[in-house]
């Protein structure tokens, strides 16, 4: 597709734009960043990846500063690129918002080519903004003593999130502008410089943060390490803290009205049998049953789709016994193509032959949704290729590729949600290259699934009781997360291993609620 001719596409968090979409940087309300490359250059392909992790490090700040992407190499743009002056790769030019159209934007030469530098640099050009500035850009100025002490008469928020530094430290900042999306809560910087907070307070840890819940109660905020993922992560989980036009999650939208199914206590830290039967069901009676007649590459899709279940799923000993009875079937049609009526019968012969039986209907438990519209099905599906990713590891298989593999064909042949699908498909374009081992292939779709997640933040599709967050959360997993020397958040591939693998295992799966 076109999105895909250049470096960047669709699932990246860098707006793409061309000689039609290009006057979008112009009187927005946000500030912009933007590239300008050529996809023939060396050095451009080398950065893209620096600017896709910027783009959805700093995803939350998009109402403020926005980051965009234009390839000078394609035709179509070369006068575009020439009105802008742009004559080497790549380059980065910033554009304030509210900037007109005559103007050709700063160019910010000798640019840092690391995600740290860059978001600096972006703090930077935030702060030393000319009016009108982004009207969705908190104040990054550090707090006085004077300003928080009048806080509570002079705002109407439940939180006031106070992040201890020094002078020359930027994460007061950045978790500002993390927050930027949430009601409910102000975040404000405030240097050891300021003794009166300091010893008020007690400080004696820079940076660390604290939170006043009313102008005379204050607590040190609670976090695994002192450091910008951490703080923002934990503020942003903060009872009654949501993001800004998302309705407050109330606990009785959980209490569906008679009509709907009861709502089913689970515990968010399991997975359950339930989920993964209810996605077979869905898959193999519903999602299958589009396509009346099978052949070419959605044959081989589902022959491998059906192969790993066989070999791996770790059911009850019926439901394996309706998948190896399936299996058997496919693997007997000679014929080049097959009708989805026969394999539908395959799959429930069983029933009479007493082979087995995959349970009629959807049960979902871990993937509830608060709302019929959420989560369900593509939860389950996630859910069941990290278990089959895990089962294959544990099992020894020697092909580290067989399990995504079947899912790429499966997810690119069959499943209903289109856009989902070429999304995946451009994700796991080089997934031969990164997968070389079955642990590798667990960690794979696992990075894959986070990038995912980082993009539907805050979409209207997130369930606001299940917000998208990169997983396993601190508290599910302390030794997943690591720091960096600088502070830079980082997951300990090890140990993220060693956690999915226990997290999807076989043994762990519960089976309550099962049909
Ligand atoms: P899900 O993201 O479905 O996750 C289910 C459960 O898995 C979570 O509750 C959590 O327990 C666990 N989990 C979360 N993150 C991870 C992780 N990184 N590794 C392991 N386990 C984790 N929706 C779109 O709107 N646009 C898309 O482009 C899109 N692409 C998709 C592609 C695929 C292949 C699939 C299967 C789904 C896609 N979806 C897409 C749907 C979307 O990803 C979610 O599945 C859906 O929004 C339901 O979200 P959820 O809250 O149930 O959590």
């Amino acid at each position: 597709s076109e999105a895909q001719a250049g470096l960047y596409s669709a699932v990246d968090q860098v707006l793409v734009l061309d000689a039609d979409s290009v006057s979008r940087i112009f009187n927005a309300s946000s500030a912009f960043m933007v590239e300008f490359y050529a996809t023939w250059c060396g050095h451009c392909s080398a950065f893209a990846p620096v600017w896709k992790n910027l783009a959805s490090d700093v995803s939350e700040w998009k109402p403020a500063v926005d980051m965009a992407a234009l390839d000078c190499a394609d035709e179509n743009n070369r006068r575009v690129c020439t009105g802008f002056g742009i004559t080497g790769y790549p380059s980065i030019k910033f554009f304030p918002a509210y900037s007109g159209e005559d103007f050709t934007g700063e160019s910010l030469r000798e640019f840092p080519r690391d995600v740290r530098g860059l978001r600096r640099l972006i703090i930077d050009k935030l702060e030393s903004h000319k009016e009108p500035s982004p009207p969705a850009c908190p104040p990054l100025e550090p707090a006085s003593a004077a300003e928080i002490d009048g806080f509570f008469e002079n705002n109407n928020v439940q939180h006031l999130a106070l992040v201890f530094e020094e002078n020359n430290s930027y994460v007061g900042r950045e978790v500002i502008l993390d927050l930027l999306q949430y009601e409910n809560i102000t975040v404000r910087r405030v240097l050891s410089s300021e003794k009166d907070l300091v010893s008020r307070l007690g400080v004696t840890d820079f940076p660390s943060c604290y939170l006043y819940y009313t102008p005379t109660n204050y607590s040190r905020l609670p976090v695994l390490s002192e450091a910008r993922a951490f703080y923002s992560y934990a503020l942003q989980r903060l009872p009654s803290v949501v993001r800004a036009g998302r309705p407050y999650p109330a606990i009785n939208d959980l209490q569906r009205n008679q009509t709907e199914e009861p709502w089913r206590e689970f515990n968010r830290t399991r997975v359950y049998m339930s989920d993964l039967e209810s996605a077979l069901h869905y898959s193999l009676r519903v999602e299958l049953s589009a396509h009346s007649t099978i052949s070419g590459d959605a044959l081989t899709a589902l022959r491998h789709y059906v192969s790993v279940l066989t070999k791996y799923f770790p059911g009850r000993p019926a439901v394996k016994g309706a998948l190896k009875a399936v299996g058997n079937w496919l693997q007997d049609q000679k014929e080049t193509q097959i009708s989805y009526s026969d394999f539908r019968t395959a799959l429930d012969s069983t029933v009479l032959s007493g082979e087995g039986v995959l349970p009629a209907g959807v049960r979902w438990v871990g993937c509830q949704g608060s709302r019929p519209q959420f989560r369900g099905y593509p939860c389950a599906v996630w859910t069941l290729f990290h278990v089959l990713t895990v089962e294959a590891n544990a099992s020894g298989s020697t092909d580290p590729l067989e399990i995504l593999q079947a899912m790429r064909e499966y997810v690119s042949s069959f499943f209903g949600c289109r856009p989902c699908a070429s999304h995946f498909a451009s994700m796991a374009q080089d997934v031969s290259d990164d997968v070389t081992t079955p642990s590798t292939a667990v960690w794979w779709l696992w990075s894959r699934h986070n990038r995912v997640n980082s993009r539907l933040a805050g979409e209207p599709s997130e369930d606001p009781h299940f917000p998208k967050i990169q997983w396993p959360p601190p508290e599910l997993c302390p030794k997943c997360h690591g720091l960096m020397l600088g502070g830079e958040h980082t997951w300990n591939k090890d140990e993220v291993i060693a956690f999915l693998r226990n997290y999807f295992s076989s043994e762990r799966i519960l089976p309550d609620y099962l049909q």
